[in-house]
């Protein structure tokens, strides 16, 4: 049969090209040592914006532009912890995005590795005390626990402050915000894993530990940018596949991995496309740079609001968040399991040994699409046990870790998924109604962080 190699020149033309090209590397050199962190009201992250946008440009992609949009800005303050009892010392600290300026001295507890089941044991002793948490799944529970499902479970429980505590040793503390776009209820600090295992020797050998936490950060109203740049498709421009990642990191971090060596994955497949595929795209391509995802997602939930009358016309919403890592570039569904024939079929005709699954979590921004039924996935392995971040989010996620090797395998796979959708005749998926993406969010495991979060915003609510 002909349809298994539809597309063999053209994906020998976008392969060729980006394995024979330094694009991805040299782009991630100017996002990562040019503009730093690109960290949420930085001057480097409206400068990486404006650089991704004029990189579009020079790109061939049309209809390129930004899209502002207001969001709760954050800016970091001189965080302490002091250990006031059994000994006077100082342990150093940062604090956590949407943390408020505060000052609290209280005893500590410990939530281990922050399960459910752990919550629950301590849920009567939480009251008023500073709750300490590793980043760390629970070994025993099968699903990684996010750190804001953490956090959220610590103020359910009455904590007057969240300590969270990095599994990996010689990384310092690792960082990541509190809340979506809001200040957040309590201050949340982090620590590095060898402080946190000396303070919970301590606990174990004295009884009780007094601290003393005083936060300054600031709070207040900002701007940000999502650019937009587009490969019209010449049969149905209307409709449109999203490739898609955020570009801003952490204030403490490169961000290099998380999520850069993505952005440049997206930048390298939006070139290659514009180059060998720009005539023959039938669907349209829309790649967009997300602003402010480590801070709740915040771009992408503005762009579905903004761009609410055009959901019915996303065949797919595929999130390269960090995608130029390592690991199998894969495809993790946001439970479409009609979805599976299609691309185990396209990975056939890629001869490519893509993993295909169904794994879903709240955390980048395919889920502001999810939550409006738009069909999704993320670049991911969804067969790769749950793991914990490394040297993400931490000081140390910096330029030299990434390989140009990666960023070519997620480009190219990028490259040749996004054609592949918006040509297709027939896409097995349709946007979910309200009801059946309610069933979704009641129902996948990998959602129970979220449901905790609707949990607090409903007491929250209660509360005014
Ligand atoms: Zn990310």
């Amino acid at each position: 049969m002909s349809h298994e190699h539809q597309y063999l020149q053209l994906d020998r033309q976008i392969v060729g090209d980006i394995y024979t090209s330094r694009e991805a590397m040299d782009n991630l050199t100017i996002l990562c040592d040019d503009f730093g962190s690109r960290f949420a009201g930085t001057p480097e992250e409206r400068k990486a914006a404006k650089f991704i946008q004029d990189t579009f440009v020079r790109y061939g992609l049309k209809n390129v532009h930004l899209e502002e949009y207001p969001y709760a800005g954050w800016s970091r303050g001189e965080a302490t912890l002091e250990l006031v009892e059994p000994v006077q010392k100082s342990i150093p600290c940062i604090s956590l995005p949407y943390c408020p300026a505060d000052e609290t001295t209280a005893e500590l507890i410990s939530a281990g590795h922050g399960s459910p089941r752990e919550y629950e044991r301590i849920g009567g002793q939480m009251e008023g005390k500073i709750v300490m948490a590793l980043s760390a799944s629970p070994p025993d529970l099968g699903r990684w626990v996010h750190r804001k499902e953490k956090y959220e479970r610590a103020v359910l429980g009455g904590a007057k402050v969240f300590v969270f505590v990095s599994e990996h040793p010689g990384v310092g503390p690792e960082t990541g915000s509190l809340q979506n776009d809001s200040i957040a209820p309590i201050p949340g600090i982090s620590i590095c894993k060898e402080d946190g295992a000396y303070l919970l020797r301590l606990a174990e050998r004295h009884g009780t530990v007094q601290l003393h936490v005083r936060t300054t950060d600031i709070n207040e109203a900002r701007t940000s940018w999502n650019v937009i740049g587009d490969l019209p498709g010449v049969e149905s421009p209307d409709e449109m596949v999203i490739v898609g990642c955020h570009y801003d990191g952490h204030d403490i971090s490169q961000g290099a991995h998380d999520p850069a060596s993505g952005m440049v994955s997206v930048i390298e497949a939006s070139r290659a496309l514009s180059r060998y595929a720009s005539r023959i795209l039938k669907r349209t391509v829309r790649f967009i740079a997300f602003g402010t995802e480590e801070i709740g997602l915040t771009g992408a939930f503005r762009y579905v609001a903004d761009h609410r009358d055009e959901l019915d016309r996303i065949r797919f919403m595929f999130n390269m968040d960090a995608s130029g890592g390592e690991g199998r570039k894969g495809i993790g569904l946001h439970r479409w399991e009609k979805l599976e024939p299609f691309f185990k079929e396209a990975a056939i005709d890629m001869a490519a040994e893509i993993p295909i699954g169904q794994k879903l979590n709240s955390y980048s921004d395919h889920f502001p699409f999810v939550l409006k039924g738009v069909p999704s996935g993320d670049m991911s392995d969804p067969e790769a046990p749950p793991h914990g971040r490394g040297f993400g989010h931490t000081a140390y996620d910096t330029l030299e870790k990434v390989e140009l090797e990666n960023l070519r395998k997620a480009s190219a796979v990028g490259a040749r998924l996004a054609l592949r959708i918006a040509n297709a005749d027939e896409f097995p998926a349709k946007r979910r109604a309200d009801k059946a993406v309610q069933e979704v969010i009641e129902s996948d495991p990998g959602l129970e962080g979220y449901r905790v979060s609707l949990e607090l915003e409903r007491l929250k609510r209660e509360a005014i």
